[in-house]
């Protein structure tokens, strides 16, 4: 698919179409943005862009040699792709090397070198030292793209010698028609998957997955029935150790984001997780902004440490982020 399909992306497309246009391109750009917003596809697309020999109207031509190669399983000699060998692995030192060698070596096809790191935040120290001199100096027509949906985690030095390129998630009247039309389904049940994905299109996509709309489900049930007292906390606790604990702190986050924007903007059509809506709209009422935001900042640190893989004891940490969200009902 081109980039016009993904009607989020063209905007920041045409900037940076914008940018070559006028020769001021950066040769280190790092894309930042959520998973599943579609930082992949925009850089690789970028990178055939680029690497196309007769680019027309902002786009690559999709029929020269340079398209063919790009299109081609072998993939375009001139792109170069640094990713962890293994995933959930960190890129690897020697693997910097390498591309440090290819950097150095002539572009086969006489024109643009590119090179896509994915993901930037997810390297050792020892391989992000060495990327340094590549990203300070990396040769004549050498375009180098990181990929990060964790800004946080990569490294300050790095960060230091990009270019930043924010892409957010679409506003729901772009993504709710945008992933109904993609899944052929109507725009109730494209919402849910999106309340699902977090607000990411790409991975509403995914979201036919029936496993991840339960344990959605589990979630807003669970602090449903706990400011209903339905159910204890303890209760609700003691079933969500056994969940994806990950998924559900994450989810709570962007739920809590909700309702910051709610409680901030007082319009709820800004409302992105309609499968709590009249849960956020209730809480609404009685949270008071302190409370509320430095609950976010608890749940956003216990998302870091699991992120890091600290491993936190499982119990205490839910238990505390669940008197926590007990705590904002009582304002
Ligand atoms: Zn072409």
């Amino acid at each position: 698919m081109g980039i016009q399909q993904y009607p989020w992306l063209v905007e920041r497309w045409d900037y940076l179409a914008r940018l070559y246009d006028q020769a001021r391109l950066p040769h280190a750009l790092l894309i930042n943005g959520p998973q599943g917003v579609g930082k992949t596809v925009f850089a690789r697309a970028f990178a055939d862009y680029l690497l196309c020999h007769q680019r027309a109207d902002n786009h690559a031509c999709g029929q020269c040699k340079s398209c063919l190669l790009s299109q081609s399983e072998a993939g375009h000699p001139d792109f170069y792709l640094l990713e962890p060998d293994e995933p959930g692995k960190p890129i690897k030192v020697d693997q910097v090397r390498q591309l440090t060698g290819f950097v150095n070596s002539t572009a086969q096809q006489g024109g643009y070198r590119l090179v896509m790191i994915a993901p930037a935040h997810d390297m050792n120290i020892a391989a992000a030292n060495a990327l340094l001199k590549t990203l300070e100096e990396p040769g004549r027509d050498t375009i180098l793209l990181l990929l990060t949906h964790r800004l946080g985690q990569v490294m300050p030095t790095i960060k230091s010698r990009c270019q930043r390129l924010d892409i957010a998630a679409p506003a729901q009247d772009v993504a709710v028609p945008w992933v109904a039309s993609q899944l052929q389904i109507d725009d109730a049940r494209a919402r849910l998957y999106l309340a699902t994905a977090n607000g990411s299109p790409l991975v509403a996509l995914d979201c036919a997955d029936d496993a991840l709309r339960e344990l959605r489900e589990q979630l807003v049930i669970g602090l449903a029935d706990i400011l209903k007292r339905r159910r204890t906390l303890v209760e609700v606790s003691t079933q969500w150790q056994k969940l994806d604990i990950e998924q559900l702190i994450s989810w709570l986050h962007g739920l809590l984001g909700d309702l910051a924007r709610l409680l901030v903007s007082g319009d709820d059509s800004q409302l992105r997780h309609d499968d709590a809506a009249n849960m956020l709209r209730a809480l609404s009422k009685r949270v008071s902004t302190d409370r509320l935001f430095s609950y976010i900042d608890q749940v956003a640190e216990a998302r870091r440490a699991l992120l890091l893989r600290q491993n936190p004891n499982k119990q205490l940490l839910v238990e505390s982020l669940l008197l926590g969200w007990i705590g904002l009902a009582q304002g």
